[in-house]
């Protein structure tokens, strides 16, 4: 089953099918779009209330980062204690550290609730700062984390063969398998009463006295609540100058020798190396991730596996790679999920995104606040993970620094297209933007000699796409949206794909 990516990631065999035959022409409770870990989840937990859902998936379930995912189930988070002390106070930054010892709890519960067989297990982490200036930052790390109530203990030994400054052990962390846990999730939903709809695009929506009009590709569904669980809702709104699209990189290595350490690793670079075992078909695996960089900004993202694969290489005795795979996450500008009503809306609709690369957790945790937003009409969290906040000091230089990257990516890609005087000048297996009789086109030759050609302009902000030769993909630096070399949307906000052209006709 498929992935929103050419590269076979390490869970995507477990994807199945699960449309049923559901009839669109009647009134829901609530449509919740996007069938990853935080769709499933919270469309699970609506149904469980009480609440007659219909969960929409533009693909197939898992087909996001979901499936792409490196699945460490983490109770602290990217952003530190010690940063959400410093840019939210303190009895916010403690509300943090409660919310990820809710998510894992939510977690549990869901698998011993329903069974689901997932691979889950518990896991000690270890965060280990490889410099001195990694280890101050270690430092503060603890002291905030006891202000929080989360446990870090400094220790002498980590079970990494990497040498370290300083590192701390955190317990009571976890792992799992993301496809088996969020297949055992929708079969619960099923049996509970709820409806999933695959290959289906959520175009739109209007609010209307009372219920809102979901316009998509198979039809209008009428709801009285809509869930975006897309990452940033189509159409343009405040998010996307909120969030940033980045990706990170992942690779499955067998060891040479058999000392694979059972627990999870993380050094503090930045971005950081992230590290853990995981048996898949027999085989033992090290998963190893990093090398994020904010998406459609690298020249040549393969060489991202490249550099990954030779700094585990120093450490590790490797054999070959038996997956390489990588996906995309979104920064929030202050560092916070953005959980909660979506700006802008009168108060039917809802979003969780934002979430770094704490998604399991934060995906999760969404699936209690919507439901008690929807059900009880307030949650907890909900001013700490408000949509709509705008907390200038907390990030607000990042956020003014993502938003003019946004605005040079728009002007400097219409500046910098190429020409070429014939198509003969593109490779096999080269990709380039060109500019064409006032036009701009992204042309991908494949090996053999076929030539793939799309108007380059992204439909969403008309940003022009760039290549992403790892998995074969038109990135939009923008705001993330994705197309593969036919043009076909794979990944929002957009929801349109790249228009195709007919070489011997169209130009
Ligand atoms: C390489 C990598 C490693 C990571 N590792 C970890 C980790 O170890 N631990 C952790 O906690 N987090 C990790 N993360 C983050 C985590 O994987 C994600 O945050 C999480 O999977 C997001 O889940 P989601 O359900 O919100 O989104 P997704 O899984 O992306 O699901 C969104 C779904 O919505 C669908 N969709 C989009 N638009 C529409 C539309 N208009 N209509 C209908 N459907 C639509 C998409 O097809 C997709 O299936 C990692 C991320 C990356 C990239």
């Amino acid at each position: 089953m498929y992935r929103d990516g050419a590269r076979k990631s390490m869970w995507q065999e477990e994807i199945k099918r699960f449309s049923s035959d559901t009839d669109l022409n009647q009134l829901f409770d609530v449509a919740v779009i996007g069938g990853g870990i935080t769709g499933v989840s919270t469309a699970l937990k609506l149904q469980q209330s009480g609440k007659k859902c219909i969960l929409i998936e533009a693909a197939n379930i898992g087909f996001g980062a979901t499936g792409g995912t490196t699945a460490h189930l983490n109770d602290f988070f990217d952003t530190t204690f010690a940063q959400a002390i410093n840019d939210f106070g303190l009895d916010n930054a403690k509300l943090l550290a409660e919310a990820g010892k809710n998510a894992m709890n939510i977690i549990e519960s869901n698998i011993s609730e329903f069974s689901i067989q997932c691979d889950f297990e518990k896991k000690k982490a270890y965060l280990f700062a490889l410099d001195e200036k990694q280890a101050k930052q270690l430092d503060d790390m603890v002291e905030a984390s006891l202000k929080v109530g989360h446990t870090m203990e400094y220790c002498n030994q980590i079970p990494f063969p990497i040498p370290f400054e300083k590192a701390v052990i955190i317990p009571h962390q976890g792992q799992f398998h993301p496809i088996k846990y969020i297949k055992g999730l929708c079969e619960a939903f099923l049996s509970a009463g709820g409806n999933i709809v695959e290959d289906c695009l959520c175009e739109s929506h209007e609010e209307e006295e009372g219920e809102v009009i979901v316009n998509t590709s198979k039809g209008v569904i009428r709801v009285h609540e809509l869930v975006y669980a897309t990452h940033i809702p189509p159409g343009v709104n405040k998010l996307h100058f909120t969030n940033a699209p980045y990706r990170s990189y992942a690779i499955a290595f067998e060891l040479k020798d058999t000392d694979y350490t059972q627990q999870l690793g993380y050094d503090l670079s930045d971005p950081y190396h992230y590290y853990r075992v995981h048996e898949i078909n027999g085989e033992k695996l090290l998963i190893a991730g990093g090398e994020d960089h904010k998406t459609g900004h690298m020249e040549d993202t393969g060489e991202c596996f490249t550099r990954l694969e030779n700094y585990v290489r120093q450490y590790f005795d490797l054999d070959v790679p038996y997956y390489t795979w990588s996906s995309q996450y979104y920064e929030p500008v202050d560092g916070l999920p953005y959980i909660g009503k979506m700006p802008g809306s009168n108060g039917r609709i809802y979003v969780a995104t934002g979430f770094r690369g704490n998604g399991m957790m934060f995906g999760s945790l969404s699936s209690e606040i919507l439901n008690d937003l929807i059900v009880k009409g307030s949650s907890k969290y909900e001013k700490l993970f408000d949509p709509g906040r705008v907390k200038v000091g907390a990030g607000f230089s990042s956020f003014v620094k993502e938003n003019a990257t946004v605005v040079f990516d728009l002007v400097k890609d219409k500046l910098t297209r190429e020409y070429i005087r014939s198509l003969e000048e593109i490779k096999e297996g080269e990709a380039k933007i060109i500019w064409y009789d006032g036009n701009s086109y992204a042309l991908y030759k494949e090996i053999g000699g076929k030539l793939h050609a799309l108007k380059s302009t992204c439909p969403h902000a008309y940003c022009e796409v760039r290549w992403n030769s790892a998995e074969m993909t038109w990135d939009c630096p923008c705001h993330g949206s994705r197309f593969n070399v036919n043009g076909r949307l794979l990944t929002g906000p957009t929801v349109e794909g790249l228009q195709k052209i007919d070489l011997e006709s169209d130009i």
